[in-house]
């Protein structure tokens, strides 16, 4: 449910978390580590060819970034969620921590940074599509020393969500110390089978799976060839068409609500900061799932990453 104060009005995440019956001072249940970007989103009829110049619409700026995403989807539906990550000692560091803030994630270990914060410059087509260029600026710099400061509160997690804007030694230092890894492999990469190995689950989507896999099937034969790349369990993301989860009891699909998609940007990590607050609950890996795509169907509604992300009483009607 919904906390609201006493005149009945909807509370902001930071203050219901403070009224919590189990208050405020409670370890958090899952930790995210990545990246903090500022969005900057311009649309545009249709893209410069090399060399041309075109006229866009007005520049609005976002909060984004993969780790941010994933712990302010989780913020929203009542996770107790700490951050770990970098943003730069500028104008975007200060207006992502005030929106990280207001959403009550735990920014105990998101530290500032001398240098630019993570840039995703992103340009929207007539047809809905984007183009996306991150500049990672102090992002790059979250480092295997962050998360040996960060390593108890780590490992006091049930779950520890990680993705691929970020170091992948500082990924693979973070995913050795938590109890429960959720590994958004995005963007995707080579990575260590020894990485691989203690993911549950992996998360990929259907590009994502393509890339890793350079094959195809049928989603239920994409999710079970890679569990066969080694991790405990698979959710291979399928947009409007749901999930489909691989694990050692099989292999499960999950449908997505239908919705009327207005903007998809930042529905894969709406859908895993969900999976994984659900997880460190002590959901299943397929009843966990089955609240994910509801979360992910919900951000598809309306613009913008964050900015779309659903609070419980917005699930009521999916
Ligand atoms: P990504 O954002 O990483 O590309 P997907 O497009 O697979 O990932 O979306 C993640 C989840 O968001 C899906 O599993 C689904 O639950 C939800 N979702 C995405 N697009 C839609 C859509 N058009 N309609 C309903 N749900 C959607």
């Amino acid at each position: 449910m919904t906390a609201r104060g006493d005149d009945g009005k909807r509370l902001s995440p930071e203050d219901a978390r403070r009224q919590r019956p189990d208050g405020p001072e409670q370890p958090c249940e899952m930790i995210v580590v990545g990246s903090v970007n500022a969005d900057l989103v311009v649309r545009v009829d249709r893209r410069p060819r090399p060399g041309e110049t075109v006229i866009g619409s007005d520049l609005v700026t976002y909060p984004g970034g993969k780790g941010a995403n994933q712990a302010v989807a989780a913020a929203r539906l009542g996770a107790r969620v700490a951050l770990l990550g970098r943003v730069g000692s500028d104008g975007n560091g200060e207006f992502l921590r005030k929106a990280l803030a207001g959403d009550g994630v735990d920014l105990s270990h998101l530290a500032e940074t001398p240098g630019p914060t993570g840039v995703a410059l992103i340009t929207v087509g007539a047809d809905g599509d984007n183009s996306i260029i991150v500049s990672p600026g102090v992002n790059a710099l979250l480092s295997e020393d962050d998360v040996a400061a960060a390593a108890d509160l780590l490992a006091s997690a049930r779950v520890v969500s990680l993705q691929l804007e970020s170091p992948l030694a500082t990924v693979v230092a973070a995913a050795r110390t938590a109890a429960r890894v959720v590994f958004n492999l995005s963007p995707p990469a080579v990575v260590p089978d020894d990485l691989l190995a203690v993911c549950d689950p992996l998360v990929v989507n259907e590009h994502e799976a393509a890339l890793l896999l350079g094959e195809h099937g049928t989603p239920c034969q994409q999710a079970t060839a890679l569990l066969a790349l080694g991790p405990r369990s698979v959710v291979l993301t399928l947009g409007a068409d749901g999930a489909v989860v691989a694990g050692p009891d099989g292999v499960t699909t999950v449908p997505s609500p239908s919705v009327d998609a207005v903007d998809t940007t930042g529905a894969g990590d709406a859908f895993t900061g969900a999976l994984a607050w659900r997880l460190a609950g002590g959901d299943d890996l397929a009843t966990a799932t089955a609240f994910a795509v509801r979360v992910g169907a919900a951000s598809v509604r309306s613009p913008g990453a964050q900015s779309s992300y659903p609070y419980q009483e917005d699930l009521e009607t999916l």
